[in-house]
């Protein structure tokens, strides 16, 4: 059946953070042990009914571009969700959240709905869920925390982003 919508959604944070892992885990329901494994494609789809209408989420990823500082603006370009990953055990990756944010205030559109990710929520954290909620409520941004390994609210947290780009669109 055809779609009813497409959106695409980038996928942005820190190297290593679980970005590949996270996608894998929405698409395809996979965790790869192999993570470097998807270099080279520029995106996967997965599609899911909301409100008995069809969606397909076009999920981008960096594709190691995030190590040389060479996310251009092509890959923002007519994004309407960001996933902002950072890695609850790894503290600099959450502060360098904010120079995300300013990335995509300077290369997405206004209206893009973001979602904060603290992954490897399977891992003894150096980030509290409340300061990064606070972080999250401050700059406009969802959060979820999230694991890639074990799958707990992947699926929920880019379920939630979808439903609110459709509440936006429709
Ligand atoms: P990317 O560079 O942001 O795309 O990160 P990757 O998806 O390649 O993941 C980086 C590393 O973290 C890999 O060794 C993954 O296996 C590991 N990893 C990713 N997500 C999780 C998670 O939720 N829990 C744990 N324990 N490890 C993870």
């Amino acid at each position: 059946m055809e779609e009813d919508y497409v959106f695409k959604i980038v996928v942005i944070g820190d190297s290593a953070v679980g970005k590949t892992q996270l996608l894998g885990r929405f698409t395809r329901d996979e965790f790869f042990l192999d993570s470097k494994s998807t270099i080279g494609i520029e995106f996967q789809t997965r599609t899911v009914d909301i409100a008995r209408r069809r969606v397909k989420a076009q999920v981008w990823d960096t594709a190691g571009q995030e190590r040389y500082r060479a996310v251009t603006s092509a890959y923002y370009r007519g994004a309407l969700g960001a996933v902002l990953v950072y890695d609850i055990t790894r503290r600099a990756t959450f502060e360098h959240a904010a120079r995300w944010v300013d990335e995509l205030r300077a290369h997405a559109d206004k209206s893009i709905v973001v979602m904060l990710v603290g992954n490897k929520a399977d891992l003894p954290r150096a980030v509290t869920a409340d300061e990064a909620a606070a972080f999250a409520e401050e700059q406009g941004l969802f959060f979820s925390e999230a694991s890639a390994l074990s799958g707990d609210n992947v699926e929920r947290a880019f379920l939630r982003l979808i439903e609110e780009i459709h509440a936006n669109v429709s």
